[in-house]
């Protein structure tokens, strides 16, 4: 009877729902998006309960859709945007304020402040993270400033904090649980990596009470049920982690020096450390991957600020293409970019520059460019700028991945692909199914119910779709990359220039 894993992935812009057999075939998927809300500029927010009711809709609609009932669902797995803040009301489960997303940059200048008392040392060595406005730490302390009395009812005990995995463990079980996994709470810049706990001396510095921090659970195994009254009859959850990290799962990147990149709006590169955090020299961020058991993995991560983004911007901000897709047949139209590199620093440039005033540029421009050419840049701008992550990566560990396993929906453009592969030096995989963060969560789930009995056993099951293998020599990989270099250096600054 028992024979789906029902995924709840709930995004940055829309909830989705998608449920697997348990061969990882996609039974159904059904997506809702829901409001975006800039208060101000540089704010982003979101409606917790909204959030809630678009995520509990579209499960019923993916129930509904195959019709099955609760009965025919092994297990729930929860995949979420990552640092995003909700604290409510522990007697209504009422919010005190909306959600302060991940994006919000409303307390860059708490950031500067805490830089200046000399705490991005004691911060780094013990969450794994750069201080940042993206983590959870000052979002929640904002709102324990800014709502009337909030800071004297957290320390009564009368409010909770969570990431958006704790909140919807909290609806689905009616306020039953209050918990998150590692790899969530390793993004709120209040868990310490090493001990595995919340940190006292972080609780203390943010004046945070630790009784509205959720317990932290494997990410595999007991998260509560849900409430009876929600899908006529309990479903166990038994499965989270955050989107990137429930990503490299469902890719199987369950060995130390498995790599993934995921190709969406932005890019973000996750690798597999094994069981020790890796300190990075080049400013990528160390995270929980998740925990199984009492056996924790743990990842490098760095982002790219503009991947599939830059596509977008050639259709949109240039009308260069009509869709997305057709940037590979006029890419694939010319043999080349001849000589012309696209740098897309749009918001400066990420993992390994870190340079917030880096600007676009477009270099190597001659009277025979043809907009092909400036559109297989572009491409080709996504797979250099993956190529410096991952060199990050390696030199911070010193190890060369076999392989590196993509998803995203920018994965589905073979020409970009297989110059990722030529610039690397190394093959790529692409999975049969491209939803590697639902299915993530629907596998964390379904080893914490028993429906798998191992990592091994997911490995055996999952399967590539396309592999890609390098087809160009060293020297003109290396060529390509150190023209790269160049157009970036000429992007570097730029904006504080003048
Ligand atoms: P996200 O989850 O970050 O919103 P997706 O994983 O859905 O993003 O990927 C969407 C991004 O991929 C968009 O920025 C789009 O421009 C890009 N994209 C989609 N299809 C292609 C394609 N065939 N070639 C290149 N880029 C693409």
């Amino acid at each position: 009877m028992k024979q789906y894993l029902l995924a709840l992935d709930q995004g940055t812009t829309s909830s989705r729902c998608i449920i697997f057999d348990t061969d990882g075939k996609i039974c159904s998927s059904v997506q809702r998006e829901f409001a975006q809300l800039f208060p101000h500029d540089g704010w982003v927010e979101h409606d917790a309960t909204e959030i809630w009711a678009s995520q509990m809709g579209v499960a019923v609609e993916a129930m509904l859709q195959m019709g099955i009932g609760a009965e025919e669902i092994a297990a729930i797995g929860i995949t979420n945007q990552r640092e995003t803040t909700v604290i409510w009301e522990k007697s209504t489960g009422k919010p005190i304020y909306r959600a302060i997303v991940w994006q919000c940059r409303r307390t860059a200048q708490d950031c500067d402040a805490l830089r200046s008392q000399g705490m991005e040392e004691e911060i780094r060595s013990r969450t794994g993270l750069l201080i940042d406005p993206y983590f959870s730490a000052t979002k929640l302390r904002w709102i324990l400033d800014h709502v009337e009395g909030a800071q004297a009812r957290a320390e009564r005990g009368e409010l909770l904090f969570g990431t958006i995995d704790t909140w919807l463990i909290y609806c689905l079980t009616g306020g039953k649980v209050h918990a998150t996994d590692p790899s969530n709470a390793s993004r709120t810049m209040l868990f310490n990596i090493h001990t595995m706990q919340w940190d006292q001396e972080l609780l203390k510095l943010f004046r945070i009470p630790e009784g509205m921090l959720p317990q932290v659970r494997p990410s595999s195994g007991d998260f509560g049920v849900t409430s009876a009254r929600l899908f006529g009859k309990e479903i166990p959850i038994c499965g989270v982690a955050g989107d990137q990290q429930a990503a490299l799962f469902g890719q199987c990147g369950f060995a130390r020096g498995d790599v993934k990149n995921t190709y969406g709006t932005g890019g973000f590169m996750l690798m597999n450390t094994g069981n020790t955090p890796v300190r990075s020299s080049q400013g990528l961020l160390s995270s929980v991957g998740w925990q199984i058991g009492k056996d924790v993995s743990y990842v490098l991560e760095g982002s790219v600020f503009v991947c599939g983004a830059v596509i977008q911007w050639l259709r949109d901000g240039l009308g260069l293409i009509k869709s997305a897709a057709e940037s590979e047949s006029l890419a694939a139209s010319v043999p080349s970019s001849a000589g012309v590199y696209l740098v897309p620093a749009f918001v400066g440039l990420g993992a390994p520059y870190w340079d917030a005033y880096a600007r676009g540029g477009i270099q190597g421009l001659t009277r025979a460019t043809t907009r092909a050419h400036i559109v297989r840049a572009a491409l080709e701008s996504m797979a250099y700028q993956t190529a410096d992550v991952l060199a990050a990566m390696q030199s911070d560990t010193d190890a060369t991945p076999p392989a590196l396993h993509v998803d995203g929906g920018a994965s589905a453009n073979n020409l970009l692909l297989q110059f990722q592969s030529d610039i690397l030096g190394i093959p790529l995989l692409r999975p049969a199914c491209v939803e590697s963060t639902a299915w993530g969560a629907a596998s964390l789930a379904g080893l914490g119910a028993g429906v798998f009995s191992s990592p091994e056993e997911l490995r055996q099951r999952w399967q590539i779709e396309k592999r890609f293998l390098p087809a160009r020599s060293t020297k003109e990989r290396e060529a390509l990359l150190a023209g790269w270099h160049r157009a970036v250096e000429r992007s570097r600054r730029w904006a504080e220039e003048g």
